[in-house]
């Protein structure tokens, strides 16, 4: 697909634009944050385009950094799914990649000097009295009888949580800011908390590790960020995020802005949830080809190019809302559309016997394969006695509008010959179990000379020469538009989002890549599974948009 060249305007291109011309920035530096807590999914996609996106348009420089606060939920394999898929998306990052648990040391100073200036105290209170002082968003809450701690006690407590001699859960450091403002977020937040836990970067180093609000907005300082994107239930937290830099001795000061996340229907995008789903094993894994996982979508045949160009057409704005699964599957189906190689496979298979064409002859055809792009070249196809159609491509009887094989009458076989049906063989439940067919000879690659006309074209594959595939059809994952809105998301599961066939397929797939999407022929785009040892196909999308039909049906 050609990626529309035109490049986006956006809120954040917009304020961009003006901090260059203003001199408030000579250079761009974005970063991509993610915690290594859970693969990527669609919409950190959004982000990542975003993100690296910007750095490619400015000249500019975009760091991968991992947010990696939380050992206990994160590992190290997290990390390098991270990294493979978004190099897969077609992204680089520059330098290094980067750790927030690379800065833990200076992390740790500033907390200290926040103490040291009044602004930190270490409070041993319980959960739950912590609970109840910090109010509600209709109440104010009220000051912790820590807060009032000295300076010096205050660095005791902090060097004695540093050195392991507190349990966790005993104490937290807290910043000191204001128990009475609106800001939920700015009643004292914690800053840090001890944890006796292995991190996959740091080892044993430490026992107390920082907060995200804390680590977020010095890790951008320390690497000179100058625009910090997030999503929008972050826009209370700028409060903090400011506040932070502005009570440390830290020179850079990136300003925060937000957009809004992406929302897809009839999927989850929240890691916890996506968590869930492979560890109950409704999915077969992280890169199960229903998943809206980058690994899932990749695994499905869907390319970096479609996701990118759906990043684009969704833009960025800072109003919430809901994406049709629609607007994703057209931007794969432009793309394969143009660039996906064509064969041919079927999916239901009835017999077809050609009477008049010899018994053991293997005949190789040649068949194109892309109609309009001769450079995609030809391939070699077998045509034999024994051919295997759509069952529902043959009807003993029916009217003008099935432009298909009816007894009597004559269809073209795609890439072959002029086959007419002469009789239906069936079985004791009336199911027809062979179909007896004449071709006509002098209509390979031509019309034949007396100027019959075909009902229309069928797609075949030999039957001595077809190889069997397992042939895997996918349904959207969820019932409802918005799985997350329900009390028990896992119960909108659809329980047919998975449907296996088994089909025949011509001899040339069985080399084909894994995960390089086809097009088989009239029935959509599928990929070689590059898990399977059988020969498999997962369907990436139909040929066109049903979901607007299925809608419809409610
Ligand atoms: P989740 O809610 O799925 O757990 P997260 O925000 O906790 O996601 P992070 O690893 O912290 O995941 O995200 C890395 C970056 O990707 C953040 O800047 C975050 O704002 C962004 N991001 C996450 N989800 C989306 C989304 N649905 N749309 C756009 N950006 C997103
Ligand atoms: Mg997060």
């Amino acid at each position: 697909m050609a990626e529309t060249d035109i490049r986006p305007t956006n809120f954040i291109r917009q304020i961009i634009d003006k901090d260059l011309a203003e001199g408030v920035h000579n250079h761009v530096h974005t970063r991509f944050p993610p915690e290594p807590n859970g693969y990527l999914h669609i919409g950190h996609a959004k982000s990542i385009c975003l993100n690296f996106g910007l750095a490619q348009d400015y000249q500019g420089q975009c760091n991968l950094r991992f947010d990696d606060t939380n050992p206990e939920k994160e590992n190290i394999d997290y990390v390098n799914s991270i990294k493979d898929d978004v190099t897969w998306l077609g992204f680089s990052w520059d330098g290094e990649v980067c750790y927030s648990s690379d800065y833990f040391d200076r992390l740790h100073g500033y907390a200290v000097e926040l103490i040291e200036k009044g602004l930190a105290y270490v409070d041993f209170s319980s959960q739950e009295a912590m609970r109840e002082l910090r109010g509600t968003l209709k109440e104010p809450g009220k000051n912790s009888p820590y807060r009032d701690t000295s300076v010096e006690e205050n660095l005791a407590h902090f060097a004695k949580m540093t050195a392991g001699e507190y349990p966790e859960g005993h104490c937290v450091l807290r910043a000191k800011i204001d128990m009475t403002s609106p800001f939920m977020c700015m009643r004292d937040p914690v800053i840090y908390r001890v944890k006796f836990a292995h991190h996959h970067q740091t080892g044993d180093k430490w026992c107390v590790y920082p907060m995200y609000d804390f680590t977020h907005c010095i890790s951008d300082a320390i690497e000179g960020i100058t625009h910090s994107l997030c999503t929008l239930e972050f826009q209370d937290n700028r409060r903090l995020y400011d506040w932070v830099l502005d009570n440390i001795s830290i020179e850079c000061h990136p300003r925060q802005y937000e957009f809004s996340r992406l929302n897809l229907e009839y999927t989850v995008l929240s890691k916890r949830k996506l968590i869930q789903l492979v560890e109950e094993q409704h999915v077969d894994g992280w890169d199960d080809p229903r998943m809206p996982t980058i690994a899932g979508l990749r695994r499905r045949g869907y390319t970096p190019v479609s996701i990118r160009e759906f990043c684009k057409r969704i833009g960025v704005t800072k109003m919430d809302n809901m994406v049709e699964m629609g607007m994703l599957e057209a931007c794969i189906r432009d793309d394969l559309n143009q660039n996906a190689a064509r064969a041919m496979a079927v999916l239901d298979p009835l017999k077809v016997v050609i009477e008049n064409y010899p018994a053991d002859q293997v005949e190789m055809l040649s068949a194109p394969n892309h109609p309009s792009d001769e450079s995609m070249g030809q391939r070699e196809l077998p045509f034999t006695r024994e051919i295997y159609i759509e069952r529902e491509d043959f009807r003993e009887e029916a009217n003008k509008k099935f432009k298909r094989l009816v007894l009597g009458k004559e269809v073209r076989l795609r890439n072959a010959y002029f086959l007419k049906a002469e009789r239906a063989e069936k079985d004791e439940q009336g199911n027809i179990t062979t179909l007896y067919c004449t071709y006509d000879a002098d209509t390979l690659g031509k019309d034949p000379a007396d100027g019959r006309k075909a009902k229309g074209v069928i797609h075949w594959v030999s039957a001595s020469q077809g190889v069997p595939a397992e042939v895997r059809l996918y349904d959207r994952l969820f019932k409802v538009p918005n799985p997350a809105g329900e009390e028990s998301f896992t119960d909108s599961i659809n329980p047919e989002s998975m449907t296996v066939v088994q089909g025949i397929v011509e001899p040339s797939l069985v080399n084909a890549e894994p995960g390089k999407a086809l097009q088989f022929e009239r029935l959509g785009y599928f990929c070689k599974d590059k898990r399977a040892d059988n020969l498999v196909f997962n369907r990436t999308v139909g040929l066109r948009d049903t979901w607007a039909k299925i809608e419809g049906q409610g």
